[in-house]
């Protein structure tokens, strides 16, 4: 254990939270600022009624990994989150990074640009620290509906998990593409971002129902051997998961959707008992409570790493929300 150590220096689990700015309907509707952030602490000042109706503001602090401001740009995100733990998946090592939080939080504008910048990272190691060593990227991008997966890069084409005896989960049918270029890349992540948004019911309907996974794997050439299928080596997974209050749906007079709260609900808790059991070394990961866990089981054993991005909104509407989602991370961490 020591020697894996002094190879993966990363912490197991991260939790970071960010905060977005205040948007317009927000500040139209005088909506005030409720959260106060230090570099990795946070207060949410809580307004609530006496029995005789006079307000009072009620303080809940949480400290976290790192919390970062509304000020901070998405490069200083990729640069706390996930360019840490690139090198390792060079070693054997499947990582994976979650956007977390409730539907109009800032998880997909904090989602969407991290695997083109870690796509870039893992090309110039690939070019130079490892150059010539038969290490190829490929790239895949799917979704979970409804406990249902769908290919983003294949018109969501609908997929199939199964089970290999050696604990490893493959999807049947789902196109991985290589790529030896950035360009190939973003062309990649933009066409299964809008495969994504293109439901019946509307973009942000659809998609805050919906968990999108996008990996990029590692693999090499056995004896340099570009013939012979290349030995996955290890992945990185981007998931920009359904809306957290989404999981509350279970009350919905429509049926469908209810049915999609509850799974959103399992999977999310789910998620919450296999990060825990990562960082217990437990051995026993209960990955079998939704599609979702079951789907990245092999990302939740031996040598992984995880980082929680929660995305919270800033304003007094949202407090609910957001300190559901606080408690939530405050769980994982
Ligand atoms: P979610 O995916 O959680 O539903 P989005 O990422 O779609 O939320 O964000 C909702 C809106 O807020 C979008 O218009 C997005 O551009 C904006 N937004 C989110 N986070 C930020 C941020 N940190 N800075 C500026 N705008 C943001
Ligand atoms: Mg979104």
């Amino acid at each position: 254990a020591a020697d894996t150590e002094k190879v993966n220096p990363v912490a197991k689990i991260k939790v970071v939270v960010r905060k977005r700015p205040l948007n317009k309907k927000e500040l139209a509707k005088n909506e005030e600022d409720i959260i106060e952030t230090l570099s990795n602490s946070l207060v949410v000042h809580e307004t609530k009624l006496k029995v005789d109706l006079t307000e009072y503001v009620e303080k809940h602090e949480f400290v976290f990994d790192a919390v970062l401001n509304e000020e901070v740009s998405n490069d200083e995100v990729y640069r706390e989150t996930v360019e840490p733990i690139v090198p390792i998946i060079f070693q054997r090592t499947k990582a994976t990074c979650f956007a977390y939080g409730q539907t109009g939080s800032g998880k997909t504008f904090t989602m969407k640009p991290l695997p083109l910048k870690a796509s870039r990272d893992i090309l110039r190691l690939m070019h130079h620290t490892y150059r010539n060593q038969g290490f190829q990227l490929f790239v895949s991008f799917f979704e979970i509906y409804g406990g249902k997966l769908f290919d983003l890069l294949s018109d969501r084409k609908k997929l199939f998990m199964r089970e290999d005896g050696k604990q490893q989960v493959c999807i049947v049918g789902l196109q991985e593409y290589r790529a030896s270029d950035v360009e190939t890349i973003k062309d990649l992540i933009e066409k299964g971002n809008a495969t994504r948004s293109t439901g019946t019911t509307g973009a942000n309907e659809e998609s805050s129902r919906s968990h999108a996974i996008l990996q990029l794997a590692i693999k090499r050439s056995v004896d340099g051997n570009e013939l012979k299928p290349p030995r996955a080596v290890g992945k990185l997974s981007f998931i920009d998961l359904a809306g957290s209050e989404r999981g509350a749906d279970t009350t919905d007079n429509d049926k469908q959707t209810r049915m999609e709260g509850a799974e959103i609900n399992k999977s999310l808790l789910a998620l919450k008992e296999c990060i825990r059991a990562l960082d217990n070394d437990q051995g026993h990961i209960p990955f079998r409570g939704s599609k979702l866990t079951e789907v990245l089981r092999d990302s939740f054993m031996g040598n992984s790493r995880t980082v929680m991005i929660s995305c919270i909104s800033p304003s007094s509407g949202s407090c609910e929300h957001t300190l559901n989602t606080l408690r939530y991370a405050d769980r994982v961490k």
